[in-house]
């Protein structure tokens, strides 16, 4: 792992930079490149810009590790609002939540009971998505996907490339059908947990996406996000599929709002199911560091606003 991906890693998570950062113009205008807004209707409003142009969306709203049971009830009323305007607004979008926002830190019944109730109210036919944080929450966010399937709700959850146990997992959960968005990990992680190496990730994420596309996931009815802004690994992905009879149409590829722009249009255009995340809210710092880490060369765009301003 580069020294700058460390660093910015290490900032995402210190709360003197997370309650000082945000205030600073230039700071603000750099998260814009990624972020429509900080409300829901801006949200909306790219999920409309988005959807004219053949793509879908799934809305978040930025925050993660609440410690008040309010905060916690806070988010999962909003997101019931989102919820409520995606199906009065017929918006082509789902939601994506981070269980730490619901109350995961908290108390883990909780935060299932807040899970459940957006399961409750999500329109029929989408799914509610759900995050993968550090890899210290894995056991827990599973344990509630898989609690969620048993009662057969529409739900999917997000597992992460770099990480070693990642191939175990899949072979536990393709069986239980639902909805699976691999990325390849946005988290700082010692060696013994996750591949140091960015080679090892890419094939893992290779493999693991042969896994999540083949007969027995198939067979199961599990719905498999493809979420990488990876050219080249697409398209090694979309010549595995065509050789092995999947249609274009079977393949989702999800992405980042503001990120590969091109790409997301001509997969839409090509046949494939493009989706972009667009995030929301005004507690953008951590996850903004974490698109900077990603690629630091981002940060020369933010030291050109500091520049400029
Ligand atoms: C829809 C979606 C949901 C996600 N959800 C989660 C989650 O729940 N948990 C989690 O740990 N991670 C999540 N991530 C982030 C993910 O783990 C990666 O950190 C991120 O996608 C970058 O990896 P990459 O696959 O794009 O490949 P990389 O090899 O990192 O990037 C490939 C190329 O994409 C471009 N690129 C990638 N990132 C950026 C950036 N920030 N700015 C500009 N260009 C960029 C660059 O051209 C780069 O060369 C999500 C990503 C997506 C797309």
């Amino acid at each position: 792992m580069s020294w700058a991906r460390t660093l910015l890693l290490k900032m995402s998570q210190s709360h003197w930079l997370r309650e000082r950062a945000p205030q600073y113009s230039f700071v603000k205008r750099g998260v814009a490149r990624f972020m429509p807004g900080d409300k829901a209707e801006d949200a909306f409003g790219a999920v409309r810009e988005l959807n004219a142009k053949g793509i879908g969306c799934v809305l978040t709203a930025l925050g993660e590790n609440v410690t008040e049971r309010a905060e916690a009830e806070a988010e999962t009323a909003h997101y019931e609002d989102v919820l409520g305007q995606i199906w009065v607004q017929r918006l082509p979008a789902e939601i994506s939540v981070k269980l730490t926002h619901l109350g995961l830190d908290l108390d883990r019944e909780f935060c299932f009971a807040n899970l459940s109730r957006l399961i409750g109210c999500s329109p029929s036919g989408k799914t509610v998505w759900i995050d993968m944080e550090q890899s210290s929450y894995v056991d827990a966010t599973l344990e509630l996907y898989r609690r969620a399937r048993e009662q057969d709700a529409d739900v999917g959850v997000c597992v992460q490339a770099y990480l070693r146990r990642t191939e175990d997992d899949l072979r536990k959960l393709v069986p239980l059908g639902g909805a699976i968005r691999l990325v390849k990990g946005a988290y700082n992680e010692p060696e013994d947990v996750a591949f140091p190496q960015k080679s090892d990730v890419d094939e893992n994420y290779f493999r693991l996406t042969q896994l999540l596309l083949g007969e027995e996931a198939r067979r199961a009815g599990l719905r498999c996000a493809i979420a990488t802004h990876d050219t080249r690994l697409i398209a090694r992905i979309q010549v595995w599929a065509a050789a092995n009879g999947l249609q274009k149409s079977q393949l989702e590829f999800q992405m980042l709002y503001g990120i590969q722009r091109a790409e997301q249009l001509r997969l839409a255009a090509e046949g494939c199911r493009s989706v972009v995340l667009v995030a929301y809210g005004k507690y953008w710092f951590p996850w903004y560091m974490r698109r900077l880490a990603e690629r630091p060369a981002n940060v020369w765009f933010l030291a050109r606003n500091l520049f400029s301003s």
